[in-house]
């Protein structure tokens, strides 16, 4: 049931819509996901593709999504490994869905509430251990940070400052920290929804404010444990972080057709994304010393959660409608490419 020890997963992700192209993409229980454009040119030209991800979730619950893809790096996180779980894909695809879910009913909820129900559920059963928990939700915009906890009265000792000047800084362990990121302790599963609460209605508000649309940033909520085991026999010490990220949409530019803050926003999104994609790389091939971290906010801030120290999960929300069939592909290749990498996890134990 561990994932520890081994690759990147990649799981595919498909947005369930009245259209979607089962003469095109064709999806196997194995997890192999084909794309064939015998019916439909793609660019004018007849192609074939296919690759084999983890499993791919089509028609499938929010339940089933989290234990497929989140369940197994939560607990992981509350053993002393780091993870990132993130959504990748067109605006549209579903990754907020996947990610955050919406609020019409409890069934749609998505990987970040129910990785909140059951860290609290694990943590009221290891009694053998003090648990303790903090979060933070950072929001990068055009390589810009922001915090969007920030208005929340902080009652927590880990709050390191306010929401100005901040920047991602190197701890001697090899850890990463945004200095400037309120970091908020949190006792029970309530506090902590009404915290992701918070944060969404801020990422809503802030772009609405400015003018934007949110889908263009990239939005990660951390969960940072520290457990501390009670048992002399079994005296020890650990911290993790668990990173869920829902990144901006992957559109690519030609087709946004856009110009002045539009422009500007998607080629800030591609440079970050191309990045995250040489990071992974990079780290795959056993180059930590090479890996190009510091190249975007996005990587330097998961550094410490990528690779190496940390279990790394990759949902590809594909929007699967016949005119979305060349972002698809897109997205599919970078997932593909994504489950080629190996990574390294490494408890942190003190
Ligand atoms: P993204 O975050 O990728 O831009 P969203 O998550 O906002 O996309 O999804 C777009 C719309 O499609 C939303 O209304 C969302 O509720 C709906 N949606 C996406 N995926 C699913 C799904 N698997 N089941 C039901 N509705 C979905």
């Amino acid at each position: 049931m561990s994932v520890h020890g081994s690759d990147v997963k990649v799981f595919v992700r498909t947005r369930p819509t009245a259209h979607f192209a089962t003469d095109l993409i064709e999806y196997l229980p194995d997890g192999q996901v084909s794309i064939s454009s015998l019916k439909a040119a793609v660019n004018n030209q007849l192609f074939s593709w296919s690759f084999r991800s983890d499993r791919v979730l089509h028609d499938v619950s929010q339940e089933e999504v989290y234990e497929s893809v989140a369940h197994t790096v939560v607990l992981g996180a509350l053993d002393g490994y780091n993870g990132t779980v993130m959504c990748f894909g067109q605006t549209g695809s579903g990754k907020t869905y996947t990610m955050t879910g919406t609020n019409e009913s409890y069934r749609h909820r998505g990987i970040i509430p129910r990785a909140l129900q059951e860290l609290f559920r694990e943590v009221e059963q290891r009694v053998s251990h003090k648990i303790t928990v903090h979060l933070s939700y950072l929001e990068i915009y055009n390589e810009t940070l922001q915090d969007l906890l920030s208005s929340v009265r902080n009652i927590s000792s880990g709050d390191n400052g306010g929401p100005c000047g901040m920047s991602v800084v190197e701890e001697p362990g090899g850890g990463v920290s945004v200095r400037g990121l309120s970091l908020h302790l949190v006792h029970s599963e309530e506090e902590a929804l009404n915290l992701l609460f918070e944060g969404e209605m801020n990422r809503i508000i802030g772009a609405h404010c400015l003018n934007r649309n949110s889908s263009r940033s990239h939005c990660i909520f951390s969960i940072h444990i520290e457990s501390r085991s009670h048992m002399l026999s079994e005296a020890r010490y650990v911290t993790s972080k668990l990173n869920l990220v829902d990144l901006a949409g992957s559109e690519r530019l030609g087709k946004t057709g856009s110009e002045g803050q539009v422009l500007k926003e998607a080629m800030y999104i591609n440079k970050s994304l191309s990045f995250l994609e040489q990071a992974i790389l990079a780290l795959g091939d056993r180059r930590r010393d090479h890996v190009p971290f510091r190249q975007s906010k996005l990587t330097h801030a998961l550094k410490d959660s990528l690779g190496g120290n940390c279990n790394t999960v990759l949902v590809a929300n594909i929007y699967g409608e016949a005119a979305q069939i060349e972002e698809t592909l897109s997205t599919l290749r970078f997932a593909s490419r994504m489950k080629c990498v190996q990574t390294e996890p490494a408890i942190n134990e003190h």
